[in-house]
């Protein structure tokens, strides 16, 4: 089998036995982005073959009669473009940091190197995170590799992109409302969005600091467990991060059933809005998980109806308080030719910021205005605890709820573009457990009529990454969508 074909374990296994070299590994990847990234523009900046080569020879004479590896070693990974790399351009799918070098690397991203994998490059996404589609991207979209006049998701849309077009082998992305897992649904591929705290978001450009995750974008389910076990743990740079031990998660992956577990299924995810085929296809699934040995029943999340409504109270709020500090002064863009400071700062972020950026700054401006802070921002945190409290109390009867992770099939470029509503509908089942801060994760569990991958969200009680994994390889184990890769054309 082809080289970038292979799962990171396997490819792993691979160098580890010494079957395949670090240099043999680079130039397989560096051949396969020019064959087919001109179609699918999964990357904002890619790394130079000769600087990559260069490390990958001096790792080949290091490794000679030594093979000790760690799990990441010679690994060529992608990171979204929203996570710090130190010297590396970090844009975040925008004008305003278009130029911006890092002086520093995340957290995730010292993480993944500390064990000398390959940065590939830095993935597209919508500007700031912003999004469903990667459309909102200045610098123009990606494309989904199983039909290029789709949308690959958003906004980590580049990142499962390169994973599914075999451009990398496993990616990073961040997840605030869906951000992971809608376009790993989207692409066919594999997305965690680890319980908050759980990874260090030092480094990470912030866009709504109480729902902001890193996580791994992967091809299989085994594959996220090696990813998480290197990223996730407490960090003294990241207050948020939660100073629990952290478990081999591919441990997890031993039992290859659901024996013992009693599985949920919300009422409310079901229900209008929901694509006939995609309905059907998380339904087989759910009676697959039966079939592994799980207990199905029933259960009601109340309050999922209001979820989207009050993550983009809070998600805009947040935003228009983060980036505020764009205004031209310490770092960004900062626009030529203005005569006073306050020309100057505005004129930066009307330069600097797309539309869908200056909608959010707007719309969280003014749910954080005084007069309307309790009617909104107030109102939305108070709802906030009831969705959290609907997940609490959900997880005294099952163990891990199952439901879709996005409505539809990945839709066609440009269709819901001038929509924003439409558009921030396709969060309408991943908002939830992003409010609620529990894990989720999003695998493949079928194809549409057209052919089009269709995505299957277990969510987690908070830091049990390990059962949702579980559950996971379970059903990845005893089904074949992996099976089916993208022919793209
Ligand atoms: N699509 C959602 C939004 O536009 C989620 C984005 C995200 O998770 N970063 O806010």
């Amino acid at each position: 089998m082809s080289l970038v074909k292979l799962s990171l374990k396997e490819l792993q296994d691979q160098f580890t036995r010494g079957d395949v070299s670090a240099a043999e590994i680079v130039r397989a990847y560096c051949l396969r982005m020019t064959q087919v990234e001109g179609k699918i523009k999964a990357y904002i900046t890619r790394n130079t073959k000769e600087t990559m080569l260069a490390d990958a020879h001096t790792m080949d004479q290091n490794l000679k009669g030594w093979r000790k590896t760690s799990p990441l070693m010679a690994m060529p990974l992608a990171v979204k473009d929203n996570i710090c790399t130190d010297g590396m351009l970090t844009t975040c799918g925008s004008r305003m940091l278009g130029q911006f070098v890092p002086p520093y690397d995340a957290s995730t991203v010292t993480r993944i190197r500390s064990q000398q994998c390959f940065v590939l490059g830095k993935t597209n996404l919508d500007e700031f995170a912003m999004g469903s589609s990667t459309e909102h991207s200045a610098f123009g979209p990606s494309r989904n590799p199983w039909n290029v006049a789709h949308i690959p998701g958003g906004s980590s849309g580049g990142s499962a992109a390169a994973v599914a077009a075999d451009e990398c082998v496993a990616a990073l992305g961040s997840d605030t409302g869906g951000s992971i897992r809608q376009p790993a649904a989207c692409c066919g591929v594999v997305g965690l969005k680890p319980t908050y705290g759980r990874v260090s978001r030092y480094g990470l450009v912030a866009f709504a600091s109480s729902l902001d995750q890193i996580g791994p974008i992967t091809k299989t389910v085994m594959d996220a467990a090696i990813l998480l076990n290197v990223i996730a743990g407490h960090d003294p740079l990241d207050s948020t991060s939660v100073d629990l031990p952290v478990p081999d998660y591919t441990k997890a992956l031993k039992k290859k059933h659901a024996k013992r577990l009693t599985i949920g299924v919300p009422t409310e995810y079901f229900t209008e809005g929901l694509d006939p085929e995609v309905d059907m296809a998380v339904r087989e699934a759910i009676q697959e998980l039966h079939v592994l040995g799980g207990d199905i029943i029933e259960v009601s999340l109340p309050r999922t109806p209001v979820a989207i409504a009050t993550y983009y109270v809070l998600a805009t709020a947040e935003a228009s308080s983060n980036l505020a500090r764009y205004d031209g002064v310490k770092f960004g863009l900062r626009s030529k030719h203005t005569k006073d400071l306050l020309e100057m700062y505005e004129t930066s972020r009307q330069e600097g910021f797309g539309p869908e950026v200056k909608r959010r700054i707007m719309l969280g401006t003014y749910a954080l205005s005084s007069g309307y802070y309790d009617a909104y921002y107030g109102k939305a945190q108070a709802v906030r605890t009831l969705i959290r409290q609907d997940f609490v109390e959900a997880f005294e009867q099952v163990d891990v709820l199952v439901t879709p992770v996005m409505p539809t099939p990945a839709f066609k470029l440009g269709e819901k573009i001038d929509d924003p509503l439409q558009m921030y509908l396709s969060d309408m089942y991943t908002t939830s457990a992003s409010l609620s801060g529990n894990p989720a994760i999003s695998i493949p569990c079928g194809f549409s009529q057209s052919g089009l991958p269709i995505g299957l969200q277990i969510i987690g009680r908070s830091f049990e990454e390990e059962t949702i994994l579980r559950v996971a390889n379970a059903y990845e184990l005893a089904t074949t969508w992996r099976n089916t890769r993208p022919v793209i054309r």
